[in-house]
């Protein structure tokens, strides 16, 4: 049996995979089964931050897993201390991490550092947690119930009861009541088409919230780790949350999540934890990336990498307002609205047939989330080919 074959014998079919399979990769170059070639504006949606085979991150890696790979959070880890202090002092918020495997994870502990915040006064009981709509915050039975797009609720109920959805960031105010916990939110919303929210109105809901006393969480699963050319987007939101999540790019392809918050004493031992979370093998990989990114942003390569590749963003829509009517994100996390929804598909699927990978995002939004350590060359060679593709059209 070929690997298709395989894969549709023998894996539950939760995925609608396109026609290709990925061999191997350098930077934003890739390669698949048949040998072709390929420019990659996905990263593996957000998570290649280094890029495709980095040879830092790999010899970081492979030393780590000589020594140890795995062994258990009941007794001291060194790269997880170390990987805490670099996501910490990186951020610049005075925080601590607990490390899981995967966004959906690290926003589970964020749900639950809310929830036991809500016991303190042992009086009213304090569990609504705000959304948005259009936000994705995972697949789990809560952050499911947590996500904002009712199309995801079908099926899996009972749901954890508490949720309750804003039909934006102005209606928040008026959803505050004597139960409401904390609200989470993505300062860009990713999966819900590349949507920055306004840095201003952002600020407004910080400082009320700090006045009312309920948890500012925010959903950096996406945003985190230099994508939006801060370290984290609520960095370039000059806000201070309570409770910060990270996961796709911060082990740059090996799986984490990390929820980190200044509630510095809300656990205690059993409260909560993870067999995997924060093992030897995983956070000696976070600390390469933080490094490796670290250095990328102090040199000023990220900031030229940014603006070189939003310079080619901005000429491709400009060369293409027949398809497009908006470009939209921050940094490496940025869109191009479709006029008309019915051609997203085919953008991406002449792309691919071309020889670049982009994403889709929402229902009209052509989504680009490049490797951080991009090139100029490899940028130029994506745009060149998806110029063609839209030839083809
Ligand atoms: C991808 C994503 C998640 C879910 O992460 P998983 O690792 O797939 O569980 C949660 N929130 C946001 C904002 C995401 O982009």
């Amino acid at each position: 049996m070929n690997i298709q074959e395989l894969d549709k014998k023998y894996v539950l079919p939760t995925y609608a995979r396109a026609d290709v399979e990925f061999v191997s990769g350098k930077n934003a170059r890739l390669v698949d089964a048949n040998g072709k070639k390929y420019i990659d504006f996905t990263s593996g949606i957000a998570v290649v931050s280094v890029g495709h085979g980095n040879e830092r991150l790999t010899n970081a890696i492979c030393e780590q897993i000589k020594d140890m790979m795995h062994m258990s959070n009941l007794y001291y880890i060194a790269p997880q201390a170390k990987a805490a202090q670099k996501i910490v002092e990186a951020s610049g918020y005075d925080m601590k991490c607990f490390f899981g495997n995967s966004g959906a994870e690290a926003n589970e502990g964020a749900i639950k550092i809310a929830r036991k915040h809500g016991e303190r006064d042992g009086q009213v009981k304090q569990y609504k947690i705000i959304t948005l709509n259009h936000s994705f915050h995972g697949r789990t039975i809560t952050t499911v119930k947590a996500t904002g797009q009712e199309s995801m609720h079908n099926y899996f109920g009972p749901f954890p009861d508490g949720f309750v959805y804003a039909n934006g960031i102005d209606e928040i105010e008026s959803l505050l009541d004597d139960h409401t916990v904390a609200v989470m939110i993505e300062l860009v919303q990713g999966e819900g088409g590349v949507q920055p929210l306004d840095k201003q109105k952002v600020q407004a809901l910080a400082k009320l919230l700090k006045e009312k006393g309920v948890l500012l969480m925010v959903d950096e699963v996406q945003t985190g780790v230099y994508r939006t050319g801060k370290f984290l987007a609520s960095n370039y939101y000059e806000i201070e949350p309570d409770v910060i999540t990270l996961a796709k790019g911060v082990g740059g392809g090996v799986p984490v999540g990390v929820v980190m918050t200044s509630l510095k004493g809300i656990f205690s031992p059993g409260d909560h934890g993870s067999t995997f979370g924060g093992n030897n093998l995983s956070t000696r990989a976070i600390c390469e990336v933080i490094d490796i990114l670290n250095e990328y942003d102090a040199n000023g390569e990220l900031a030229r990498g940014i603006a070189y590749f939003d310079a080619a963003l901005e000429n491709f829509y400009n060369a293409h307002k027949e398809l497009f009517m908006e470009k939209v994100g921050i940094g490496m996390i940025a869109g191009l609205r479709v006029k008309d929804a019915d051609t997203l598909g085919k953008i991406i699927n002449a792309a691919r047939e071309h020889g670049v990978m982009v994403l889709k995002a929402g229902r009209n939004t052509l989504r680009f989330l490049p490797p951080l350590t991009i090139t100029k060359e490899e940028i130029d060679e994506g745009f060149e080919l998806l110029h063609t593709a839209l030839t083809t059209l």
